[in-house]
């Protein structure tokens, strides 16, 4: 019988150990001792190769958003500079 993928321990991390370190793992905000057993855990695992993926991708996207997608401060400066503009 197969084990579970979340109940796979490589590295002293298990999976569920690892899901819940991904995205603090992509910012760099582990330690690093945390960091080298996230890192050794991707080698051996392809499920949590795979999820990392993918919260990177949606972190990266996150990340993009503010471009597409005016602040609420940015928008409330932009207003001010048009009423601004347009009081003369
Ligand atoms: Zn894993």
């Amino acid at each position: 019988m197969k084990d579970h993928p979340s109940q796979s321990i490589h590295s002293g991390l298990t999976c569920r150990d690892l899901t819940d370190r991904a995205s603090e793992y992509l910012d760099g905000c582990l330690p690093i001792l945390t960091k080298v057993r996230v890192g050794l855990h991707l080698a051996s695992c392809t499920h949590c190769r795979a999820y990392v993926k993918q919260i990177d991708l949606v972190c990266t996207a996150l990340r993009n958003l503010p471009k597409l997608y005016p602040s609420p401060v940015n928008r409330l400066r932009l207003r001010q500079q048009f009423a601004a503009s347009h009081t003369n």
